[in-house]
């Protein structure tokens, strides 16, 4: 029988009166603040998005300065959060609400899908926080939550058990205060019905309603089939320095980081003998090589497994400079205009708090 999740409406509004975490975008919802924060909360942990929002929003403080600003530097404002195609639809977005709204984002959720880079979570976050719009926003958070309530075994991973889900919670959504509803669950997704470890049921507003907390099933709850392994690939990044500059170069404009910089590198790990070979081959003139040791990366489904040398070219053959490929940059370029995706943190110390 279909768990009928009216009861708990009342519960979640009360505990976020009390509970509700104080956010940057919080104290004043306004819809660009909203969407920007949504966007980047998307993949990324609410500590590590409020030092973003707030530098972002303070350099472009609204849609027009967004759609206008130069993509080096949204990118660079971007640094470090990752799934940089979702700053890049922000813009696209931010022109499109330039052209066609005449600069304000849409209040109507079905109007806001077909913006770039929204989706079925984000608009109904925008819709129901900003413009107090009576729609769900079911993200997997949501789900779990939802899903260890019901002490339903729904594989929460297909889209039509979200579809479901999103069904259900919008026949239930209080119309006075559909924003505070949604991130009530939010909230208590994040701090109390935690994803890894047991959940704080004694802490819970609807312990008392929740079957699987009386069934004794929390932690089977919700349930995913496996991720499929992800592929490894070896790499060998090789920093360049000449003249205090250090090569960096474009990454291709489709696939993985996509269109960023990055530091060079050759497939496999190659040791210091087979570096000094193949430079040698280059024809590169060395002072010296230092190793830079090992790192891993890990995107959704690749990961790298790096080893680095700092290598220094002699100052007295400036044939590397020619390298089409190459731009070459010192540290402060590096440091505030070219941008360097994550994955090259280990790596990027040689510049960083310079
Ligand atoms: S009682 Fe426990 S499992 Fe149930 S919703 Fe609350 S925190 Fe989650």
């Amino acid at each position: 029988m279909k768990y009928d999740y009216s009861e708990i409406v009342p519960y979640f509004l009360n505990w976020y009166d009390y509970n509700a975490r104080i956010l940057p975008w919080r104290d004043n919802p306004k819809p660009y603040y909203v969407w920007v924060s949504e966007i980047m909360l998307q993949q990324t942990r609410v500590e590590a998005v409020k030092g973003y929002f707030e530098r972002f929003i303070e350099t472009l403080p609204d849609i027009k300065s967004l759609a206008e600003v130069d993509e080096e530097k949204l990118l660079k404002l971007w640094e470090g959060l990752g799934y940089y195609s979702r700053v890049r639809n922000l813009q696209k977005a931010a022109k499109v609400i330039m052209k066609d709204y005449n600069g304000e984002l849409p209040s109507d959720y079905n109007e806001l899908l077909k913006l770039p880079g929204i989706g079925v979570y984000t608009a109904g976050a925008i819709a129901s926080i900003a413009f107090q719009k009576p729609v769900p926003a079911v993200d997997g958070n949501v789900l779990r939550v939802m899903k260890r309530i019901a002490a339903s075994y729904d594989d929460i991973t297909k889209e039509s058990i979200k579809k479901e889900l999103w069904q259900d919670l919008y026949q239930i959504m209080p119309s006075d205060r559909p924003g505070d509803f949604n991130q009530s669950i939010m909230d208590i997704g994040a701090t109390v019905c935690l994803p890894n470890g047991k959940p704080l049921c004694d802490q819970c507003p609807v312990m008392h309603l929740c079957k699987a907390f009386h069934q004794d099933i929390v932690m089977e709850l919700p349930v995913k089939p496996p991720k499929k392994g992800r592929k490894k690939e070896e790499k060998t990044i090789l920093i360049f320095e000449y003249q205090d500059q250090f090569a960096i170069r474009k990454r291709p404009a489709k696939g993985l980081l996509a269109g960023l910089w990055e530091i060079p590198s050759v497939e496999g790990k190659l040791t210091l003998k087979k570096i000094k070979e193949q430079l040698e081959e280059w024809q590169f003139q060395i002072e010296r090589i230092e190793p830079m040791g090992e790192a891993k990366h890990i995107f959704s489904h690749v990961e790298w497994h790096m080893l680095g040398y700092h290598i220094l070219l002699k100052d007295d053959n400036p044939e590397y400079t020619k390298n089409k490929d190459y731009v070459w940059a010192n540290r402060c370029q590096i440091n505030q205009i070219y941008t360097l995706p994550n994955a090259f943190l280990a790596y990027s110390k040689l510049w960083k708090n310079f």
